[in-house]
Formats: C-alpha cells, sequence, structure tokens
C-alpha cells in the first residue's frame, strides 16, 4: 500500500473520502482552567499542581473568566454563535494521566456552535467553500505520560500533572471536507485565524494545537456517510494530510475485497507513513457525561459578548482582501506575508511608506525569506527589517541601485546582521552607473534587428517598448537600470 501517494483515481471516480477533523487549542492563559496553577510550559514535572486539578477529594473549581474570554474570541472569529448559556459536564474514564478519573469539558450545551471556515476549492475550480464549525467548546486538559527521558524510562512510565487543567477549546468540524487537501487548507486556516485573535500560540511540538482526523469513504451518489475511523493526535498538518491518504486508501481496499470498516481510533506513525489500530472508539454513552455539580451554568450575556467582540481583531480573510486592494499585491503575495500577524503589521507599516508597496512585497519573497531561511532564522531575528526592504525596495524603484546591488548589499547585511540603511551608510551610499554607452550600443542593435517592431511603434503602438526593454534586461542578465534602459530606448525609438 503506498504511504502518501496520490490515491488513484480509479478508486477515487468510485468511492467519496468524507472528514471531520477535531481540534484541540490551549488558550494562553497565565494560569490554569479551574484553579490558580500556572500553565507555563517546560516547568520541572508536577510543580504546578494542587489539589483542584490533582482532583482531590473535596476540592472545587472555580472557572477561569479569561478562558471564558479566549474561548468566546475564538469562537467569534470562526463565526461561531455564541450561546448565552452552556453547561459544563464530566466525561468520565479511566486513564492513568487523568486523577480524576474524570475530565471537565461540555457536552449538550457547548459555548459556540454553528461556526464555518472557508477554504478555497482545488486548483482548477473557482470559488471557496464552507467548512462547517459544529461547535467549540471548552474544556480542561488532562496529563501527560512520558515513556522516555527519565531513569527507569525502558521499564516505567512516568506522569506529569503539569498540563492538567490546562484550559482547552475544542473545535469540532462538521464531516463537510472531501479530500486530505481540503482538511489541510481547513487546519491552515483555522490556525491562521486562532493566530490572528491570539489567544493561542498553535504551537504543535508543545502541543498547543492537536488535531483528531476522523475519516470515512461512501460510494459516490451513496447519501449515508460510511463507517469512520479517528486518527488521533497527529503532530503536523502534513502529516494530517499522509494519515488521511494512507486511511482512503485503507479504506476502500477493505471495501473493495468485500470487509467491513471497523470504527476504531488509530495512530500514525509517520515514519512508515501508517496508521496503527489502538482502540476501539469509546461511543458517547461509554463516558457517563453528566452535569459538572460543582460549576453553575456558564453565562455569557450580550453585553459581556460585546464586551468581547470589541477585542476581536481585523480577521485574516478580511485583511487578506484588504491589503491585495491597497497595495496592487497578488493572493499569493498576501498569502506568504500573511503567515503570521506580526509580518503582516510590519509589512503594512513599511508598505505605506514605500514608493512602490508590490516591490516590497516581492523582494520580501524573492530575497529575505530565502535568506532567513538558508540561516534558519525567524522574521524576528532577521537583521533586515521590513522598513529595510522598504528603503531598498525605494532604491531599486528610483534607480538609484541595480537589482545585483540589492542582493549584494543584502549579502553584507546578513554577514554583519546589520538592517539595511545601516549597511548602505556604510558602503558610502553606492549607486549604479548612469553610463549610458553601453546601452545605446545594444538599443541600437536591437533597433537594426527588428524593423517590424520598431515600425509598430513608431506608428503607435507605445507598448512595443516592453518588447525592447525585455530584451535589453535579457542581454544585461537583469542588471540594467530598467528606468535607464527606458530612457534610452524612448530616445532611440522616438528619434
Ligand atoms: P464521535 O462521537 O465518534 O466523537 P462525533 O459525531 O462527535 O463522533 O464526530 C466527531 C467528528 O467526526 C466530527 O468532526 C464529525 O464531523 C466527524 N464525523 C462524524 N461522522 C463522520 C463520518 N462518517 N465520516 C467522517 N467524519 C465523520
Ligand atoms: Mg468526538
Ligand atoms: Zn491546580
Amino acid at each position: 500500500m503506498a504511504t502518501s501517494s496520490a490515491i488513484s483515481e480509479g478508486l477515487l471516480a468510485k468511492y467519496e473520502p468524507v472528514i471531520g477533523l477535531e481540534v484541540h487549542v490551549q488558550l494562553l492563559t497565565a494560569s490554569k482552567i479551574f484553579c490558580s496553577c500556572s500553565t507555563r510550559f517546560g516547568d520541572p514535572p508536577n510543580t504546578n499542581v494542587c489539589p483542584v486539578c490533582l482532583g482531590l477529594p473535596g476540592a472545587l473549581p472555580v472557572l477561569n473568566r479569561k478562558a471564558v474570554e479566549f474561548a468566546v474570541l475564538a469562537a467569534m472569529a470562526l463565526e461561531c454563535r455564541i450561546n448565552e448559556v452552556s453547561i459544563f459536564a464530566r466525561k468520565n474514564y479511566f486513564y492513568p494521566d487523568l486523577p480524576k478519573g474524570y475530565q471537565i469539558s461540555q457536552y449538550d450545551k457547548p459555548l459556540a456552535e454553528f461556526g464555518l471556515i472557508e477554504i478555497d476549492l482545488n486548483e482548477g475550480e473557482s470559488g471557496r467553500k464552507k467548512i462547517g464549525i459544529t461547535r467549540l467548546h471548552l474544556e480542561e486538559d488532562a496529563g501527560k505520560s512520558l515513556h522516555e527521558g527519565f531513569a527507569d524510562s525502558a521499564h516505567k512510565t512516568a506522569i506529569d500533572l503539569n498540563r492538567t487543567g490546562v484550559p482547552l477549546a475544542e473545535i469540532v468540524s462538521e464531516p463537510d471536507m472531501r479530500s486530505p487537501e481540503e482538511a489541510y487548507q481547513y487546519l491552515t486556516r483555522l490556525k491562521e485565524i486562532i493566530l490572528y485573535t491570539g489567544v493561542s500560540d498553535c504551537n504543535m511540538e508543545e502541543g498547543s494545537l492537536r488535531c483528531d482526523a476522523n475519516i470515512s469513504v461512501r460510494r459516490r451518489g451513496q447519501k449515508e456517510f460510511g463507517v469512520k475511523t479517528e486518527v488521533k493526535n497527529v503532530n503536523s498538518f502534513r502529516f494530517v494530510k499522509q494519515a488521511l491518504e494512507y486511511e482512503i486508501e485503507r479504506h476502500i481496499e477493505i471495501l473493495e475485497s468485500g470487509g467491513k470498516i471497523t470504527q476504531e481510533s488509530r495512530l500514525y506513525n509517520a515514519h512508515e507513513g501508517k496508521t496503527y489500530g489502538m482502540r476501539s472508539k469509546e461511543q458517547a454513552h461509554d463516558y457517563r457525561y453528566f452535569p459538572e455539580p460543582d460549576l453553575l451554568p456558564l453565562v455569557v450575556d450580550k453585553k459581556w459578548q460585546a464586551a468581547i467582540r470589541a477585542g476581536l481583531p481585523e480577521l485574516p480573510e478580511a485583511r487578506r482582501q484588504r491589503m491585495m486592494r491597497e497595495y496592487g499585491i497578488t493572493a499569493g503575495d498576501a498569502h506568504t506575508l500573511m503567515l503570521t500577524r506580526a509580518m503582516a503589521d510590519q509589512f503594512e507599516a513599511a508598505a505605506r511608506e514605500a514608493k512602490s508597496p508590490k516591490r516590497v512585497a516581492n523582494l520580501v519573497q524573492s530575497e529575505l525569506l530565502g535568506r532567513l531561511k538558508a540561516q534558519g532564522l525567524e522574521l524576528e531575528q532577521s537583521p533586515i527589517s521590513l522598513a529595510g526592504v522598504a528603503a531598498s525596495a525605494d532604491l531599486v524603484e528610483s534607480g538609484a541601485i541595480s537589482g545585483k546591488m540589492l542582493k549584494d548589499l543584502y549579502d553584507l547585511c546578513f554577514e554583519r546582521g546589520q538592517d539595511f540603511p545601516a549597511v548602505y551608510e556604510a558602503e558610502g551610499r553606492p549607486e549604479q552607473s548612469r553610463d549610458t554607452s553601453a546601452l545605446e550600443k545594444l538599443a541600437d542593435e536591437l533597433i537594426a534587428a527588428n524593423p517590424k517592431q520598431v515600425e509598430q511603434y513608431r506608428a503607435g503602438k507605445k507598448t512595443m517598448i516592453g518588447f525592447f526593454v525585455g530584451q535589453i534586461m535579457k542581454a544585461s542578465k537583469g542588471q540594467a537600470n530598467p528606468q535607464l534602459v527606458n530612457e534610452v530606448l524612448t530616445k532611440k525609438l522616438e528619434g
């Protein structure tokens, strides 16, 4: 069975994948959801615990207001309807990292419902697709079982309860996705939206964002869904996509050979590119959910909702559209520049001052991001700020420096760890030559070699100059100053 290759077209013509995702995001509160223990990541094991999060008899939970506000903000960003009254419930199960024997979650009355995320359609199709969000609810995290990294780990499992009681928002999608690619897009959009609200850092390595992927297949044309399996806790979006591809193929193979799918939870092994059965999936009734007797119903009234909504930032999709309009950049440019909110903010601040925002966008992508990646640096660690990129863009725009000079100056910035303006000054404000003799020679040759184009230009087709500029830029391997080329050519062609 192929691990992550595309699924055979023939079988996909016969079977349709159906995917729904459950995503947990850790809310960035300083303290836990029902006690005042710290949520800090990486502290020594079992140091951030108290009777409440350990579930000792008689300890009473007190709801963290900030966790509610963060969850409501996320729900609003996902266009959910907020339920004014929601109920906490106990989800009962035994697990070594769950000392209470139950998790406080929300069940039939969640905090928010009926949201959506828009994704792009597959290549070749136009328009966008809405993926429904069934619900967003608040719950507490469980502890962590450790299988390595301590003495005796060959024979023992250690348990760290620092994470127990950390606030999570669980975001459950409708089974609206029809391909692993759509699932990947949904996750990318979801993470982007959550990051923009600032309620979670969505750091998958630290477990601040976790995804369970539910997948089934059905005969095309069939109305009912097939039996699903659930791939648990996959730790990157790329792996979610691969795990789904693997599962789709596995389901189809079983069905094609006359077998039945068992509803179960599975684990993805990224090294092997395969999933393995874990346990048969509990049904909701196995958890014996019941209302949490120690917590009052959660009431988020209209007034509180309005106060939270006032803190909602401009969201990625709206911002993308506005940035395209305002700066004349493409959807692709906007997408890259919006990878983080910090980058988008810095780009906008720089682009507003720049002669050509489009050139700033191009330079970020063609000159800055590649250099950062090559050195393993984040944008925050970049020697060249986006304001520096804008300053350099202006110099190219006005013809003061060439593209080649810019590249060399950028290299110096990275060598010295200095921003562009400082290096530009230190190098004595270099300027590209305005000596036109070589250009004039090239222009004369071109004009002699292309009488037809010259005639068209002179007959009024002024856009033909683009052809000549292009030829000279090509002949000079992009080194020529486009503005100068334009000047020289115009003079010759008009003359
Ligand atoms: P469970 O009780 O197993 O957790 P839920 O009904 O709560 O199942 O759904 C969990 C997730 O699985 C949701 O994201 C939902 O969209 C998705 N889902 C439900 N049924 C299917 C199906 N037949 N195929 C794929 N995904 C499904
Ligand atoms: Mg579920
Ligand atoms: Zn505690």
